[in-house]
């Protein structure tokens, strides 16, 4: 479907002779889209950047993708250079959500039309699209899961549960907390649930860089600053490499019996873990689909056509609303890895070995 995997014949054919025209003129950069992505120490990213590409690819573009190694100012430098070679469209997976604001006006000058890629970029009206997943209802799924596993509806508890969120420079963080925010709070105010280290704003929990090893040590700090004696039956993760940071405090503290521990992305390690019993869930987000969503909005732009979306109200970056294009995540645990992820083709089973 769509622009996934490969062009039709035809398209394939044109593709060739547009790729073929552009080389014979010297190398026509219009014909290359400009993909900027955040780092390659998150297995999703990879995969985003290689769908993109080849997406790309198949319908005839040459493609320009940068890594940033979570460092702002050299995305900053990325895109400039992308603007400067005159991309024909740039697709941005934003480290800091409020650094790509010059850029961007550049971008706009050149008349290149952008895609804020999965993150939102805020404070510039030069965002064209955003492609992304329901960000509030991952959210919303990893919370409902706790809630299920610790069976809330009939158990009183008091049960203990700590909350980790991710980056605080990524837009997103806030929408995957506040999903889930609404979902816990209630069970907070009624008591069934106690975050022991009353660590429950956005500032105290975040993780900075979406690191696992930063996460790591604020677990560590939890547990031996609130749970002398005490369990943690529940930890709230955003991202899948922090979900295993946080297991792996746990089990150096000498948990056996782990708490139920949420995470995103599906991520193959996670996945494992999912196996193994040390996570309890992950939030699925298939990134082939956000490539084609994506691919889609490019081609339609500059085909001077409107590109679909789905949603025109959500997502406001403080210059306006922008038109957005929501995917839908999935809850995957050890009932429906399989189905999910695996028969889906997103993971080889081999790779779970
Ligand atoms: C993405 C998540 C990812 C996180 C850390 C977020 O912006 O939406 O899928 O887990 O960044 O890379």
């Amino acid at each position: 479907r769509r622009h996934l995997i490969t062009g039709t014949v035809g398209a394939a054919a044109v593709a060739l002779t547009a790729s073929a025209c552009a080389s014979e003129d010297g190398g026509d950069a219009k014909k290359t889209v400009g993909i900027a992505m955040p780092t390659k120490t998150s297995e999703r990213w990879i995969l985003d950047g290689d769908n993109l590409k080849k997406a790309f690819e198949d319908e005839g573009y040459k493609v320009s993708l940068q890594y940033a190694n979570d460092v702002p100012d050299d995305q900053v430098a990325q895109v400039e250079t992308m603007v400067s070679q005159n991309v024909s469209a740039l697709v941005v997976a934003a480290i800091d959500n409020k650094s790509l604001n010059g850029p961007l006006a550049q971008a706009k000058e050149a008349d290149i039309p952008v895609i804020a890629y999965d993150r939102l970029i805020l404070g510039t009206p030069n965002v064209d699209y955003y492609a992304t997943f329901d960000n509030t209802q991952v959210g919303t799924l990893q919370a409902e899961y706790l809630v299920t596993a610790l069976d809330l509806a009939n158990q009183a508890g008091p049960f203990n549960i700590e909350l980790f969120a991710g980056a605080l420079t990524d837009n997103n963080t806030k929408y995957f907390f506040g999903g889930a925010w609404a979902v816990l709070e209630p069970y907070i105010t009624e008591g069934k649930l106690v975050v022991k280290s009353g660590e429950v704003e956005l500032d105290q929990i975040a993780t900075e860089n979406w690191d696992g090893a930063v996460a790591q040590d604020r677990m560590d700090n939890l547990l031996s600053t609130h749970y002398k004696g005490e369990q943690v039956h529940a930890v709230l993760s955003p991202y899948d490499g922090i979900s295993r940071g946080i297991v792996s405090s746990l089990e150096s503290n000498g948990y056996t019996e782990l708490p139920f521990v949420t995470g995103q992305d599906a991520e193959v390690e996670s996945v494992k873990y999912i196996i193994e019993g040390r996570q309890a869930m992950t939030v699925y987000k298939d990134t082939r689909e956000l490539a084609a969503t994506t691919v889609d909005m490019v081609l339609a732009l500059l085909d001077g056509k409107t590109p679909e979306v789905n949603d025109e109200e959500t997502y406001d970056n403080g210059e306006g609303v922008v038109p957005a294009m929501l995917l839908t995540p999935v809850s995957v645990d050890a009932t429906n890895y399989q189905e999910i992820v695996v028969d889906s083709g997103y993971i080889d089973a081999a790779d779970l070995q």
